[in-house]
Order: C-alpha cells, then structure tokens, then sequence
C-alpha cells in the first residue's frame, strides 16, 4: 500500500526546513526565552498525556571513556523524530560544549523529514522546561528559594525556567569552579532572579525548598550526600545520565518517592541505577494524567530523576516545527533529491553535469 503525502505541497517537498544555531537563537529571542521554554513543557505535557501512542525504547548509545553518543528515536505513529546527542564532560577543558545535538522530525507516511534541527540550545531548553514541569507536580507548593549545583552550560536554562513556571525568586549557586557561578549569576542579572553564590554545597542548600543537581563528571559522584537533606525538599537531579555517572548518594533514594521519565531507560542510566530493579518508582505520565500522587505530604522528599527521555524531544520538536512559519526563522536545506520523474534519479545526476547548474534539468 503507498501512502500519499496529506500535508506537503510538492514546493515543498524539495528541500527540509533547517534550524541553525543562529536561527535557533533568532527563534527564542523573537518568542522570548521563558515562553519558549514554558511553550515546550506544554507540548511536553500534551505528549505525556498520550503516552501510550508512542513507541518506546532506551536510547541507543555507543559509550568512550570520555563520554558518550546516543540516538534517541520515538514515533507517535504519524511522526517520527529522534535526536542525536553526546555527553563528554571533560570537552569544556578545551572549549567543547559537554552536550551537542541535532535532531530531525518526519512525517511517517512518506519518511520524508519536515524538520532538521541544531539540538544543543533547544536540549537545554527542553531539559529546563522538563525540570520545571516536573516541579509543578511534586515540588513544596509556593517554593521561592532553589539551589543550583553545577553552574554549567544547563544551569541558566534551569534557573530561568523555574522562575517562570514555579514562581523562584532566589537561587543559590555552587560550582567546585566558582567562575561558573559568576558567570551564571552575571546572565541571570536583570532577570528578576536574586542569585547567591556559595562556597559549599551545605550552603547552597541552605532555605532552599528545590535542589538542582546539574554537575557533569563521569563517574559515581556523591554531589549531595544524606544528611545534607532535609525532609520537605524537591531534588531535581539532573547530571546523572549515563551509566557509571550519578551524583547522589544511594541513602537519599531509600528516603525519597522517586519520579522518572522512562522506567525502563532510567534504570539504566539515572540515580535509581543504584537500586534493586524491583525499588518502587513512579513514572511522571502517570502523575500528570491523575493516575499516580505527585507530592503528598509536606514533609515528604520528591526526586526527580532527570534522565532525558526521546519524548521531551520529540514535543520540543514538534513545538519548533509549529513555530518556524511564525518567525520564518529557518533555512530551505537542499537534502531531499527531487528528480522531475521521481524514478529517474541518475538520469537528474547526468542533466546537473550536462548544465553546469547541479539542479534538475
Ligand atoms: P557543563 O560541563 O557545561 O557544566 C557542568 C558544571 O558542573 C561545570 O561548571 C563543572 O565545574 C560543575 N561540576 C562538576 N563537578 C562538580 C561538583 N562535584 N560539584 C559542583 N559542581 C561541579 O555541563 P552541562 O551542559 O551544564 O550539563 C550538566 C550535566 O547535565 C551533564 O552531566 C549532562 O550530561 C547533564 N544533562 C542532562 C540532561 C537531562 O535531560 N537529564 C540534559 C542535558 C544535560
């Protein structure tokens, strides 16, 4: 059976919509840097809604001793997207991001791909509104105060997404390198954030009703250790992605009621990697769709264990791709061969040489 294209006329079918970083940065200053990010956690929160008409798999990594790349595919049967995406801690000593991406979506009836985008600012978007949507469910109602532990190339994204969508006025920074904390005190000013920054973790925590862990290091690092928490609080731990790589000490799961994206994917590579299999844990569709309890208790601890799951990028780009005719913010990629006869694909090649032109003859 052959299924037509529904959405694209055939102009468009000749070349792929592409975001580049450039565009990328045009896109969120033309929509404004919190809308976006509160604009991709209702996506995010519509696709975790549907959770059952997505096709589901942990992500598919090939792992160094530096780090790690990994694809992170989904379908929710009509589109298919995934994003390509590395984690190597050590890049920044020698002025590499930690994380890079790209991703594409694409209409599953045809596999033509409608969108093609620079993944590294909108992950970090993406993971920012995923932190805060999760808050909104299990973080102390009217919390005013976050710690942010690790003040790397996330951290902003983080900060200012829960001053948007959960209301922080004051953040308290700590970075073992206290350069980051200036600079992400000095991005965060005029924002409206009142940012403290700190000498230890201890007191970083210090009154802070939420607690970002967002360190890159790949090992089992102890960032937060038990009797640094208190009962009441939020963890949104973030930095621990990758198996070998957590950043919290085994004692704070066995107290908290733990939320995850993906079982399935988390137990691999998030901070329950430290438990038993078997270890109760809860994943967030069922939280926002009123089937599982968030936060019900003022004293309880709330763990999000932040893993980054396809889905949250496949909502974030379905929100570019919904955005681009607004801003027009895009370039037309020559990717998709377009021969006049769609079978006379060598017969375009010989014509390209013939004019000169490279273009169909
Ligand atoms: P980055 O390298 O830019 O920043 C990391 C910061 O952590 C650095 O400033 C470093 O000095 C600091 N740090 C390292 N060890 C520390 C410690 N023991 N105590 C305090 N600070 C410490 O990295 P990034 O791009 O900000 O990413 C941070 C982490 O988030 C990475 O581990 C990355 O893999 C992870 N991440 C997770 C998701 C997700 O969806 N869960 C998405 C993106 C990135």
């Amino acid at each position: 059976m052959t299924t037509k294209s529904k959405a694209l006329e055939p102009s468009e079918l000749a070349y792929v919509p592409f975001v580049s970083v450039d565009n990328m940065m045009k896109n969120v200053h033309s929509y404004g840097v919190e809308p976006f990010m509160t604009g991709i956690a209702e996506y995010i929160e519509e696709d975790f809604l549907r959770w059952e008409s997505f096709d589901k798999k942990p992500r598919i990594p090939a792992h160094a001793p530096q780090g790690v790349i990994e694809l992170m595919p989904t379908s929710d049967g009509e589109t298919f997207g995934f994003k390509y995406v590395n984690g190597h801690p050590d890049n920044t000593k020698d002025g590499r991001q930690t994380v890079t991406g790209f991703g594409v979506l694409s209409e599953l009836s045809t596999g033509y791909p409608v969108l093609f985008t620079e993944m590294t600012i909108l992950t970090a978007l993406r993971t920012a509104a995923n932190s805060a949507l999760a808050a909104k469910y299990l973080a102390p109602k009217g919390s005013k105060t976050m710690a942010i532990i690790g003040n790397g190339a996330q951290s902003d994204f983080q900060c200012l997404a829960f001053k948007s969508m959960l209301g922080i006025t004051d953040i308290r920074a700590y970075d073992i390198d206290p350069d980051a904390s200036v600079r992400l005190a000095r991005n965060l000013a005029n924002t409206g954030l009142d940012v403290t920054i700190c000498k230890t973790p201890e007191d970083a925590i210090e009154g802070a009703q939420i607690v970002t862990t967002v360190t890159a290091d790949k090992k089992y690092a102890t960032i937060l250790t038990d009797n640094m928490v208190g009962s009441g609080i939020h963890i949104n731990a973030v930095g621990g992605d990758c198996p070998g790589k957590t950043e919290l000490h085994k004692d704070i799961l066995l107290r908290s009621d733990i939320f995850v994206e993906f079982l399935e994917q988390t137990f691999i590579e998030g901070e329950v990697q430290q438990l038993d299999r078997d270890h109760p844990v809860t994943e967030l569709w069922e939280v926002y769709a009123g089937k599982a309890a968030g936060r019900t208790s003022d004293d309880q601890i709330t763990l999000f264990d932040s893993v980054g799951f396809a889905i949250e990028d496949f909502s974030a780009l379905r929100f570019v791709r919904d955005l681009l005719p607004k801003t027009g913010h895009f370039e037309k990629l020559d990717m998709l061969a377009d021969p006049d006869d769609p079978r006379d694909l060598f017969g375009m090649v010989l014509r390209s040489k013939n004019d000169g032109t490279g273009a169909a003859a």
